[in-house]
C-alpha cells in the first residue's frame, strides 16, 4: 500500500485550512500525544509554569494561562481561542497530517476515524488492517 503523501497534504490544506497555521497546531510542536493526558494529539506548544511542551486543545484549554510564561500570556489567549474554534475532528486532521509529512508512519492512520473528513481526503487513504 503506498500514500501519496503530497496529495494528502494538498487535500488536508483544502478541506482543514487552520492545519496551514505554524505558530499553533500541528506544524507547530512535535509529532505525538499531548504531554499532559497522552490521549489526544498535540496541538499547541506551550512555555509556562505547567511545565508540558506541548498538549492537546482540551488540556489547553484546562491550563488556560498556566500553560505560557508571562511574556505570552497574550499569545497563548489567542492560541486557545484558535483552538476553541477547530472541529472536533482537529485530532484525527491532525494525525493524518504528520502522516502526510512523514512525521508518523502510515500505520497511524489506523487510530484515526475518517467518518468526519471529507471524500477528498478519504480517497486518498490506503486501507490499513
Ligand atoms: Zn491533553
Ligand atoms: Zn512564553
Amino acid at each position: 500500500m503506498s500514500l501519496d503523501k503530497p496529495a494528502l497534504r494538498r487535500a488536508l490544506l483544502d478541506a482543514e485550512p487552520w492545519l496551514a497555521a505554524t505558530d499553533v497546531g500541528p506544524q507547530a510542536v512535535d509529532a505525538g500525544s499531548c504531554d499532559a493526558c497522552e490521549d489526544a494529539p498535540r496541538l499547541l506548544p506551550l512555555c509556562g509554569p505547567a511545565g508540558a511542551d506541548a498538549v492537546c486543545r482540551r488540556c489547553a484549554l484546562d491550563l488556560g494561562d498556566d500553560g505560557w510564561c508571562d511574556g505570552h500570556l497574550d499569545e497563548g489567549r489567542a492560541a486557545r481561542r484558535w483552538a476553541a474554534q477547530l472541529p472536533d475532528h482537529w485530532g484525527d486532521a491532525t494525525v493524518l497530517w504528520w502522516v502526510a509529512t512523514g512525521e508518523l508512519r502510515l500505520g497511524a492512520i489506523a487510530d484515526v476515524s475518517t467518518t468526519a473528513l471529507p471524500a477528498p481526503v478519504r480517497e486518498l487513504l490506503p486501507a490499513v488492517e
